[in-house]
């Protein structure tokens, strides 16, 4: 059993070490990510179908990564040379309506004139 095992995140090739249970992913970061992406295909795949109590903090990561670190409605990213804390809301304050488009990055400010 010796030999090389292959990342479930990011593919890459290491040599096996320890436990076998422990061969599945490079370093820690690399299993976080491959279980925030899970969480983002299945939210993805179920979206619409359940509310959240509050939205989960892999889609707001999900969300910045795919849009940037920035306001939505203020287009604002830093306040005080400090990135700004972004939050993420629904469009139509319809928590049932959790798909992607429904939701945007906002910060606080805006949040709190909404
Ligand atoms: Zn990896
Ligand atoms: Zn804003």
């Amino acid at each position: 059993m010796n030999g090389c095992f292959t990342c479930l995140n990011c593919g890459k090739v290491n040599p096996t070490k320890g436990h076998s249970y422990t061969n599945k992913y490079c370093n820690n970061s690399c299993q976080q990510q491959h279980r925030s992406r899970l969480l983002v295909k299945e939210w993805k795949d179920h979206a619409g179908h359940t509310a959240w109590r509050q939205i989960p903090e892999y889609v707001r990561k999900y969300l910045i990564e795919q849009r940037g670190h920035k306001c939505e409605v203020c287009g604002n990213t830093t306040h005080n040379e400090q990135p700004i804390p972004i939050n993420v809301d629904y469009i139509d304050n319809n928590s049932y309506n959790n798909v992607e488009t429904n939701l945007q990055l906002i910060c606080p400010n805006c949040k709190s004139q909404k």
